[in-house]
């Protein structure tokens, strides 16, 4: 994804200096201004995640990024009114995007509350992974109390694989109610996990008793074949190692060489055998991976797990190039903070309840990816498995101001010290909708 438009704004202050020398022999009069922004934020660092890479400045307008660069390229945006915020070497990226949650939908919690908890912890859009008729009305009901983008995967199945058949063709693809919530795709389940067990061709753990996938081969084929057909995403939630080959190879089947245009997913991904890794960049297939690994729980694994469970390192490295989104699957993965899956990518520790760190063992720290590796997973990857890179997920003039600031910038912190990054406040279409406590004095 080459983004030229640092390169354009520079090139375009050439031509500004040397229209205005021009101007000034002529008549002295000096170009009008850029309409003033209603945001500034400066000092950065800005993580842009574009090839413009790390900015020190960014100027909102009415909701969208109108520019990113040094200072004195944003400098001709600020006017009387425009508020200018002194980041002061807290860090500014794209607010995360979590492309697979149940957030909302707990059933514990109302889903503006849920809204509340995922604006904390700096996600500024979401997909409910799992929409089964009444809980489209429950969103639908809740719609102009959003503030958070949010996407829909209509169940074709339910979790524990029953049939739900295409009820999901009552709302065409990209179907969108009201400003915030759209209709993302079609969500299969391949495998338990959720309900039932896990289809792994060996126990991941001592015990554990492996089942089936739920469906034939050329069934799971062909309910993905009817959504592709009339233009849905799918979503294939697959554990095991053989739910994923059948989730693989229903995709290429249906993609018959083709490129994955609709981005057709598989999600969780939780044990990939060597002969499955680099099929998901051959057949252009999306993963998306959790964060956060149980280190500190005492889980009897298997040698099968040790070599092929949540192997990211491997995942990534047979894919070279290819987009892998993170997904938080809240609230059954814990906790809620992408901050945290982030530092468990590069790290593999994970904090026990008391607040310590437990380090994992050999064959777990073998799997960590860099952070300039996992970060891009919680922003510009995950939007592009949602639909939605072109708006959220990046900075750049024309997207949205969906903004994290958080306490330092993750590209520059020992790895060690991840664990301790915290988000200080999250901007959606450029108002600040959370503010740390102790923090107001840089929200205003
Ligand atoms: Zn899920």
């Amino acid at each position: 994804m080459a983004d030229t438009s640092l390169g354009r704004r520079r090139a375009t202050g050439v031509l500004i200096s040397l229209t205005l020398a021009l101007a000034s022999c002529s008549t002295g009069e000096a170009p009008a201004p850029p309409p003033p922004a209603t945001i500034v934020f400066r000092g950065g660092p800005i993580l842009t995640m574009t090839d413009s890479g790390t900015v020190a400045a960014l100027a909102v307008r009415d909701g969208t990024i109108v520019a990113v660069g040094t200072e004195e390229q944003v400098a001709p945006h600020i006017g009387a009114a425009t508020r200018v915020i002194e980041l002061g070497g807290r860090a500014l990226l794209p607010g995360f995007v979590d492309p697979h949650t149940h957030l909302l939908s707990d059933a514990d919690i109302p889903i503006l509350e849920a809204q509340q908890l995922a604006l904390e912890n700096g996600i500024t859009t979401l997909a409910d992974a799992s929409v089964e008729p009444e809980l489209l009305d429950d969103f639908l009901a809740a719609k102009d109390g959003l503030a958070i983008r949010v996407g829909l995967y209509l169940g074709r199945t339910t979790y524990c694989g029953d049939d739900l058949g295409t009820w999901y063709e009552e709302h065409a693809p990209r179907t969108t109610f009201g400003d915030r919530l759209f209709v993302a795709g079609v969500k299969i389940f391949s495998d338990g996990g959720a309900c039932r067990n896990a289809a792994a061709s060996r126990p991941p753990v001592d015990g554990y008793d492996t089942e089936p996938p739920f469906f034939e081969p050329a069934i799971l084929e062909q309910m993905v074949r009817t959504a592709d057909t009339a233009g849905y995403q799918v979503l294939i939630h697959a554990q095991g190692d053989l739910a994923i080959r059948d989730a693989q190879d229903a995709i290429a089947g249906v993609l018959g060489g083709g490129p994955n245009i609709l981005r057709h997913r598989i999600d969780h991904n939780s044990i990939v055998t060597p002969d499955l890794r680099p099929r998901y960049g051959e057949i252009g297939i999306v993963p998306v991976i959790f964060g956060t690994f149980p280190t500190c729980a005492d889980i009897p694994w298997t040698p099968f797990w040790m070599d092929n469970g949540e192997d990211w390192r491997s995942l990534v490295d047979a894919n070279p190039g290819l987009r892998i989104a993170w997904h938080g699957d809240d609230p059954w993965a814990t906790p809620i903070s992408p901050l945290h899956d982030l530092a468990s990518y590069v790290t593999r520790a994970d904090r026990a309840d008391d607040g310590s760190l437990c380090q994992p063992p050999a064959w777990l720290a073998d799997n960590a990816l860099r952070v300039e590796e996992a970060l891009p997973m919680l922003n510009v990857n995950s939007a592009y498995a949602l639909g939605l890179d072109d708006v959220v997920g990046s900075l750049a003039p024309g997207r949205v101001a969906d903004l994290v600031v958080v306490t330092a910038d993750p590209l520059t912190t020992a790895a060690t010290e991840l664990f301790d990054l915290g988000v200080v406040a999250t901007v959606v279409d450029g108002v600040i909708v959370y503010c740390r406590a102790g923090d107001e004095g840089l929200c205003g």
